[in-house]
């Protein structure tokens, strides 16, 4: 018999992120695909009541949680200690787990200290009978390979963006503390404060619904034998925040940078969608000024519908990569979309 944990910690404001409850999600299909099996929860953070409290109608069986103001910030230490203390006191086979960057970097570490096995980047969880598989891909999205292990406890990393999102009603949880000693020096990294880019400059979007991608046309010479790229950068920038798009790029377009060309200058190398680059997750995508090519064009593995606008009909595009393909000029249709979105009739 499995004991199936979700193990999951807190955000800034005490509730649970859209990782966590689309791993809550896999938690819930395998128990049920186990035939009804038990799952317990397992929370860690400066507080964890309010989050168990949202997830007080998943169906879990039990609530674990190690809290404190120490389990607040991410930091290896505290987050590995906290991990490692709720598989053992759940009793855990079987650890479901958001793959968010702060258990990416403690959860192998955690496998080791409890003689387990850990599997990142897993994109589904089954079982058929009492045997356990998960999916993942390799070699950057081009295969798929489904795996099953015997060792336990096995450590699952779910893929965010994989799963959909439990939606459940709140009620009040009963947790079940569990204690962690910690020592001194687990808590010699100290959190000063966190950076990030302010809202409008943030052109990385996981949750957009629209994927839009800018190629190295965008910096081309153009029919007038020049380029535009001041004009590109504002209809980009334009389109981005009036359809609350996410930013990508082709691996060339951000390369020029670097060769001191002109370039669009929001652009930096986390932009890059592909096989060098990023595989991210969008319902609906939009490549501009870009050729499509293999190395490219796989990063677009997890976007649902791809559309791209290109001048070259024999783009790679047009050989099967995109559900549509316009021929035509981005500097013009781009105008003409913004127009629209501005009008709020596109
Ligand atoms: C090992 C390896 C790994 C790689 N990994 C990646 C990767 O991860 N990500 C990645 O992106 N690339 C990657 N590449 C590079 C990739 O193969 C392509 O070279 C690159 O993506 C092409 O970029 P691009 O389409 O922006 O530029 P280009 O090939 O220069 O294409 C520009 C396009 O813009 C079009 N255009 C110009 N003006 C207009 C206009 N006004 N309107 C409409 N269209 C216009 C042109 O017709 C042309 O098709 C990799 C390559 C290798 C060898």
């Amino acid at each position: 018999m499995e004991t199936v944990l979700f193990l999951a910690h807190t955000e800034v404001d005490g509730s649970l992120g859209k990782p966590a409850l689309e791993a809550l999600s896999s938690v819930r299909a395998l128990a049920s695909a186990l035939g009804g099996a038990r799952f317990v929860v397992g929370l860690a953070g400066a507080e964890v009541q309010p989050a168990s409290n949202l997830l007080a109608g998943c169906g879990a069986a039990e609530f674990f949680g190690v809290a404190g103001p120490e389990f607040g910030p991410s930091r290896y230490a505290t987050d590995a200690a906290a991990a490692e203390a709720l598989c053992k006191a759940a009793q855990a086979t079987i650890i479901i787990i958001p793959a968010t960057a702060r258990w990416n970097r403690v959860i192998a570490g955690v496998a080791q200290r409890l003689g387990g096995r850990v599997d990142t980047h897993v994109t589904g969880v089954s079982a058929a009978g009492t045997v356990i598989s998960v999916s993942r891909w390799y070699y950057r999205q081009r295969m798929e390979a489904t795996l099953r292990r015997a060792q336990r406890p096995w450590l699952i990393l779910v893929e965010p963006g994989s799963q959909a999102p439990w939606q459940g009603q709140p009620g009040v949880a009963t947790v079940r503390e569990v204690p962690v000693a910690l020592t001194e020096a687990s808590m010699r990294t100290i959190v000063l404060g966190v950076r990030q880019p302010l809202g409008d400059a943030q052109t990385i979007r996981p949750e957009a619904d629209l994927l839009f991608v800018a190629g190295a046309g965008w910096t081309k010479k153009q029919a007038d034998g020049q380029p535009h790229v001041k004009e590109a950068e504002k209809l980009i920038l334009d389109c981005l925040k009036l359809a609350r798009a996410s930013l990508g790029s082709s691996k060339s377009l951000v390369d020029l940078g670097g060769e001191g060309q002109a370039i669009l200058s929001f652009l930096t190398h986390l932009n890059q969608i592909g096989q060098t680059g990023a595989t991210p997750r969008h319902p609906k995508g939009l490549a501009t000024c870009c050729h499509g090519e293999e190395p490219h064009a796989v990063g677009w593995r997890f976007v649902n519908e791809r559309r791209a606008i290109n001048l070259d009909p024999n783009c790679g595009w047009a050989r099967g990569k995109a559900d549509v393909l316009y021929v035509a000029d981005a500097f013009a249709v781009m105008s003409k979309v913004n127009q629209l979105l501005a009008q709020g009739t596109a």
